[in-house]
């Protein structure tokens, strides 16, 4: 068992009511996410995602969270404006069954990292209706120590591919 240490943890407060679907966070999600450091714009790199209905001004946000292995098996369905939608559109996971918060390039998954090394989340920043914001909580968490990131270096390599993790992390090392 590792020690226990305190952390910030960030969440982002989604007010589905206040976003028009500009899409201004998956511009500059995606931006902050290119390699080098906002040289392209490509949504298909955001870690934040936009499910629009412009005729029904329904706008749903969803940013991009654990990666699954595999499908789910049991999936629910939501009713917004009596429209019915699959559980699946607004699900947070890059997993098998669709292309979504999945890296263009090289098919790793995407996951919000916070925008690590930026104050405040930049897509919190950008949407200027406010339907973003941030919240700060502080939890109690194990440390990490090196042999655990081993063993899930290990696990990505056996997954992806050895060549696929080390341009990975060639172009992490470039960024900035
Ligand atoms: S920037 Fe804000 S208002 Fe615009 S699409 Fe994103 S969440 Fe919605
Ligand atoms: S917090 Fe940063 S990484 Fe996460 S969805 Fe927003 S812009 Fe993207």
């Amino acid at each position: 068992m590792g020690e226990k240490k305190k952390k910030i943890v960030k969440t982002i407060k989604i007010d589905i009511d206040k976003c028009n679907g500009c899409r201004a966070c998956e511009m500059i999600c995606s931006a902050f996410h290119a390699s080098p450091k906002y040289s392209s714009n490509n949504p298909a790199r955001s870690r934040i995602r936009m499910i629009r209905e412009p005729i029904r001004d329904i706008y749903v946000p969803v940013y991009a969270g654990e990666n699954a292995k595999a499908e789910c098996m049991g999936r629910d369905k939501y009713v917004i404006g009596e429209k019915e939608y699959d559980e699946c559109v607004f699900c947070r996971a890059s997993c098998p069954s669709r292309d979504l918060f999945k890296e263009p390039d090289s098919g790793l998954p995407l996951k919000c990292d916070m925008c690590e090394g930026e104050e405040e989340p930049l897509c919190v920043k950008w949407c200027i209706t406010d339907a973003l914001t941030c919240e700060e909580r502080e939890e109690e968490v194990e440390e990490v120590k090196m042999g655990d990131v081993g063993t899930g270096l290990k696990s990505l390599i056996d997954k992806y591919g050895f060549e696929k993790i080390a341009d990975t992390i060639s172009r992490m090392s470039k960024k900035g």
